[in-house]
């Protein structure tokens, strides 16, 4: 029975690198596999009492625990494409090691080999967590995993304390031995499960999300598709207030052109170029969207259609200055463009059809140009 949490501990290692290998990309999974195996190999040590020596139990089961805590501050930190700076994670581990080594052989004292475990530990994750404190303004798995490691490091205090306020009584070496000490390791690799059970939580969001945003955008460019461009207006329709807001259509002129003189790939990337372009010219809320094969459709929301205009207009004349790779310089790419006015409570795909007619109306004149429905003023009182 007492093998059963860390058992526990080295099944989750195996499901981590297995969620790993479903997809190969997240490598702080292998991170969390590596934390896991170290953790739950020091539970097993201590539980099983391998190795038989005590002291060599002691001091082995000790470095796993801090290097399986250090995984794991590496796997957190990797999530998000950072690293962990090692000198003070390192220090700590330092001091643990050198600590336990000093309190069981030159001085020993079971408490206060305790003490620096547990407390060490709990350092450990703390300094974690401090590198990793911009997570507390992430998404909410992001706040999840920052709170899961602050609580994980702070639940050592009150658990060192109730530890050893029931220690005080008995005698160092006969403890080692109570059910009590047994119940307080399994305890530990409960912790140690639970909180693998969050990161496991964490992951699979992780994975939904990246597949939804893969579902919500389109591979070459990155930019929505025709589902993100709908979920995004909806989403941001209920935070919308009564501002104007307007719709930009714009498709390149003679695209095909493009793919029929210099191939399918030049055309990609001038999709491509146009694509960054349009998101450089951007701002944070803009939807910006590929609706079809070289058609781009811009949501500026609280954004009168004369701005929403002008903003066509900057982007025609970047697009007609600008230099794509795969096509000779004299080649210019233009675009024509569409602009109105996209009113509260207005059907999103009726707003861009009409967009598309001024669109091409502008095709009809000529192309690389603009048109925007006439908009209604009101006249100040
Ligand atoms: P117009 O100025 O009237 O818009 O003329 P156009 O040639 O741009 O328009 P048309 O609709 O005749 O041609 C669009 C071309 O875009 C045809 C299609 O093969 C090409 N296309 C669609 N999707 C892609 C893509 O993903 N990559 C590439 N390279 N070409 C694409
Ligand atoms: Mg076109
Ligand atoms: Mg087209």
């Amino acid at each position: 029975m007492k093998f059963v949490p860390p058992a526990l501990l080295l099944l989750f290692s195996l499901s981590f690198a297995g969620a790993w290998a479903l997809e190969r990309v997240r490598r702080y999974l292998l991170f969390f596999a590596g934390a896991y195996l170290c953790i739950g190999l020091a539970a097993l040590g201590q539980i099983a009492f391998w190795p038989r020596d005590i002291g060599h139990n002691t001091m082995i089961s000790a470095t796993l625990y801090c290097l399986g805590v250090l995984l794991l501050g590496e796997g957190v930190l990797r999530r998000s494409g950072h690293r962990i700076a090692l000198p003070v994670p390192a220090v700590i581990i330092g001091f643990i090691v050198a600590g336990i080594f000093y309190f069981f052989y030159i001085d020993r004292s079971l408490v206060i080999r305790v003490y620096i475990l547990n407390f060490g530990l709990a350092a450990l994750l703390l300094a974690i967590a401090w590198q990793a404190r911009f997570l507390r303004h992430g998404q909410v798995t992001d706040r999840a995993l920052f709170w899961l490691i602050m609580v994980v490091g702070l639940h050592f205090f009150p658990r060192t304390i109730l530890t050893m306020s029931v220690f005080t009584d008995g005698d160092p070496t006969a403890f080692g031995a109570t059910t009590f000490w047994t119940w307080v390791q399994i305890t530990l690799s409960l912790i140690g499960a639970a909180t693998a059970l969050g990161l496991m939580s964490i992951t699979a969001v992780d994975v939904v999300t990246a597949l939804r945003g893969e579902r919500d955008s389109d591979p070459l460019t990155g930019l929505l598709n025709r589902r993100g461009l709908e979920l995004r207006n909806r989403d941001q329709r209920k935070a919308q207030d009564r501002s104007v807001s307007s719709i930009v259509a714009c498709d390149i002129d003679n695209f095909k052109i493009i793919n029929d003189t210099y191939g399918h790939a030049v055309g990609d990337e001038v999709l491509e170029g146009f694509s960054r372009i349009i998101r450089n010219l951007s701002r944070a809320d803009d939807i910006v969207a590929r609706i079809g094969g070289e058609e781009f459709v811009v949501v500026l929301k609280g954004t009168p259609p004369m701005r929403a205009y002008q903003f066509a207009e900057r982007l025609r004349q970047d697009i007609q200055r600008a230099v794509f790779p795969g096509l000779p310089q004299q080649h210019t790419v233009t675009c024509s463009f569409g602009v109105v006015e996209f009113r509260a409570g207005a059907d999103l795909w009726a707003t861009v059809e009409r967009a598309d007619e001024y669109l091409y109306a502008a095709k009809k004149a000529g192309r690389n140009r603009t048109f925007m429905e006439e908009v209604q003023t009101v006249d100040a009182v």
